[in-house]
């Protein structure tokens, strides 16, 4: 694995520009729409960055940028590995974390606003329709235990209430436990808002941890060497050096205001109703800094939530099932939803023992599709060809009644859901014979600049070709 030096986000942007998927975007886009709007066209293809988003005046602009991940060869990237390495180098990230090291001060402190005024200070664009208004969207959440001092590493929705106020969504997860431990004293939960890492951050963000494990590890594990970070000027919490702008502040005990609606990963709203709020109390930021959003419930969203989370599915049913070969969340259920299974099948009857294994495994899984070796999990089409060849519905169907689901699921009651799996595979052993794909030899090896004309070698010879035939006409 490569180490990049300062893994940053300015270093990932970089990257984006020699892979061809960075676009500059035309000044004045509004932050109001416009961002998401021409982010989404973009969103499986390109990165964008706006130079001079329109809607925030002040006298030095700060850029915009989005798509930092735009598909999974983005993501084998930015972990420095190859495609189908993405979920094993997760993997051995989470299991061999490198602990940070502090910094006696970093370019995330270069310049220091005490005075906060949040939409002065920072371009902050409001993506979907119904949403309540501008949201920070892609800042790392860094929070300190109380009780430990341990810290942890999410990312939460975060509407900006007031000039120096934040109405955020906390779910039951570790965040929320730290700021129950704080609250229970009747003292604020110290945090951080982190605006603008390497893609490793936002990846490891996302990891099934432990509460005692700091995600910041899985990120140094992830670059192969330790996070730098800087102690706030205002708190105890430690932040990437490198970041492009922090937020300090405090989670307040015993307050909740409204916030919502927001566009969510289901393609949904999420509703409004009254919730946490965080104290903004100081921003830091490098002297001229870039502002990351991620557009929600686009694709950025899904494939950032999608990976970590195949990567625990798949650790957790190799366990019972080593002969699993890999797993994918597919885009279309949301990158949460809906699990395909890909196995070298040894036994008759596994798919549906692997079914309830995949729906013990995450609450949000919904629909298990298994598959044999010879399918492309990463195609829609070749998953669809598998269920209309090999599977029959009163044979191979797995349903569940009344189990616990997905909350943001619109069609769930209340969270509770079915569960339905479908078997695609072929009877054990008949892969080469009945189930055997139809194949052209050579066709995945065609060399298309060898076997093919070039532009006036096929003008040429289509010249030749078709005036002679008028001649004979
Ligand atoms: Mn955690």
């Amino acid at each position: 694995m490569s180490e990049t030096p300062n893994a940053d986000l300015r270093a990932w942007l970089r990257i984006l520009e020699k892979r061809g998927e960075l676009a500059v975007a035309k000044p004045e886009a509004a932050l109001r729409h416009e961002i998401a709007a021409i982010s989404k066209n973009l969103e499986r293809e390109k990165a964008v960055l706006f130079p001079a988003p329109k809607g925030h005046e002040r006298t030095h602009t700060i850029p915009v940028v989005t798509n930092l991940l735009v598909d999974r060869p983005s993501v084998a990237a930015a972990l420095g590995v190859s495609d189908h390495e993405v979920l094993p180098r997760f993997l051995a990230a989470a299991r061999n974390p490198i602990a940070p090291v502090e910094i006696a001060s970093g370019p995330a402190q270069e310049v220091v606003h005490r005075r906060v005024n949040l939409e002065q200070l920072l371009p902050i664009p409001t993506h979907n329709e119904l949403d309540s208004g501008a949201y920070i969207t892609a800042a790392l959440l860094i929070a300190r235990s109380p009780d430990t001092g341990v810290q942890n590493i999410s990312i939460h929705r975060c509407q900006i209430s007031g000039p120096d106020r934040i109405g955020v969504l906390l779910l039951p997860r570790h965040t929320h436990a730290y700021y129950r431990q704080a609250e229970k004293r009747g003292e604020p939960l110290e945090i951080a808002l982190v605006i603008g890492v390497h893609p490793a951050y936002l990846l490891a963000s996302q990891a099934i941890a432990a509460l005692d494990e700091d995600e910041m590890g899985i990120a140094g594990a992830l670059l192969g060497r330790p996070a730098e970070v800087v102690k706030c000027l205002t708190n105890n919490v430690r932040v990437p050096a490198h970041a492009e702008i922090v937020l300090e502040g405090r989670i307040l005990p015993s307050v909740r205001e409204p916030e919502g609606p927001f566009g969510e990963f289901p393609q949904y709203y999420g509703p409004r109703a009254n919730r946490e709020v965080i104290v903004i109390d100081a921003v830091t930021h490098r002297r001229q800094p870039i502002f990351h959003t991620i557009v929600g419930g686009g694709y950025e969203h899904l494939i950032l939530g999608g990976v970590p989370r195949e990567a625990t599915l798949l650790q957790h049913l190799r366990r019972s099932f080593p002969n699993i070969l890999d797993v994918r969340l597919t885009r279309g259920g949301t990158c949460r939803y809906h699990l395909v299974v890909k196995i070298d099948k040894l036994n008759n009857g596994e798919p549906k023992n692997i079914m309830m294994g995949a729906f013990a495994g995450h609450y949000d899984i919904k629909q298990v599709v298994v598959v044999d070796r010879d399918v492309d999990i990463d195609s829609s089409i070749d998953i669809e060809w598998a269920i209309a060849t090999r599977f029959q519905a009163d044979r191979d169907l797995l349903l569940v009644s009344g189990a616990q689901g997905s909350r943001l699921d619109p069609s769930a009651n209340e969270g509770v859901s079915a569960k339905m799996g479908l078997d695609a595979t072929a009877p054990v052993g008949t892969l080469s014979d009945t189930y055997r794909r139809i194949r052209v030899p050579g066709e995945a090896e065609v060399d298309r600049s060898a076997a093919l004309e070039s532009t006036s070698g096929a003008r040429d010879c289509l010249h030749a070709l078709l005036n002679q035939r008028a001649e004979h006409e």
